[in-house]
């Protein structure tokens, strides 16, 4: 399916040579990179490789070193308050309700469509219990909810699976790609899976050492995405270039690689 021609209430995200260091520490490199609004773009990489930083970027809780970062709404404006995160831990308040952790916020707070949100992520008949009677499956189906509280233009998933079991996982993978399809939000999901990159995405970006240094296509459609040899393949595909680059980085970690280093060969140009 190609997202990019569909009606979508999600933001366009574009970086344009984005850098970020920490001190000395480059981290991320001259990212270019454009999503169309309401795509599923998933990100991979060996750990450390900058996937984190570029979501903390992009919500905000970090700044960019250089270059431009622009989430813009189909007029054209800033779309950035539109920005929400998902973490690996939930991160509820254990003293406050299933309801009241949802409809947590600046503004008023709506019950009515806490209740919508929790319902439309399983959970009605979980509301008033506290964050710690409910499985770890539950708590991130919470934490999903509160995402999708002030519809969302852009949600960003740090590997949200993370600590599920495998079950779960695959629950709460159904549930992520029912909500978007529903809501038609723009998705950039972190993991370490492949296999998971490639079920939920429309696009895999792989990244090493702090640049895009390939992205993925995956046209298989939807329907036919799980137990697909074609899926299978992208799949492989994307694990040998993440092995190749690791391989190729064995002695270094990226921060230790001076950028001038660094084979520009190996980055493919973003920005589609
Ligand atoms: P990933 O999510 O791919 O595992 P991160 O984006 O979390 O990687 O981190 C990339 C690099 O940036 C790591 O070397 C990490 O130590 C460093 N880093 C991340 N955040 C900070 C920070 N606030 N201060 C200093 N270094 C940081
Ligand atoms: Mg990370």
């Amino acid at each position: 399916m190609n997202n990019s021609s569909r009606t979508s209430g999600g933001a366009l995200v574009r970086f344009e040579r984005l850098e970020k260091s920490f001190g000395q520490r480059s981290v991320l490199r001259g990212i270019d990179l454009s999503i169309e609004p309401g795509q599923f773009v998933a990100v991979v990489g060996r750990s450390g490789s900058g996937k984190s930083t570029l979501l903390r970027l992009l919500c905000g809780l970090e700044q960019p070193s250089a270059g431009l970062l622009l989430v813009l709404d189909a007029s054209g404006a800033d779309a950035r308050s539109g920005v929400r995160v998902v973490f690996q831990e939930p991160r509820l308040l254990p003293w406050q309700s299933v309801l009241d952790n949802v409809c947590i916020g600046p503004q008023k707070p709506d019950r009515e469509r806490g209740l919508r949100v929790l319902d439309s992520v399983g959970l009605s008949d979980r509301v008033h219990e506290y964050p710690g009677v409910l499985s770890g499956g539950q708590r991130q189906r919470v934490a999903l909810a509160r995402a999708l509280m002030h519809q969302p233009s852009v949600m960003l998933l740090d590997e949200p699976f993370g600590a599920l079991d495998a079950l779960t996982r695959i629950e709460a993978q159904r549930l992520v790609e029912q909500l978007w399809l529903e809501h038609r939000f723009t998705a950039l999901l972190v993991t370490h899976d492949v296999s998971e990159a490639v079920l939920l995405a429309d696009r895999v970006l792989l990244i090493d050492q702090g640049r895009i240094a390939e992205q993925f296509e995956v046209n298989v459609p939807r329907a036919e995405r799980r137990g697909s040899a074609e899926l299978a393949k992208i799949a492989a595909s994307v694990l040998d270039r993440i092995f190749d680059a690791s391989s190729s980085n064995a002695f270094q970690t990226p921060e230790s690689v001076p950028p001038t280093l660094i084979s520009d060969t190996k980055a493919v140009p973003a920005g589609t």
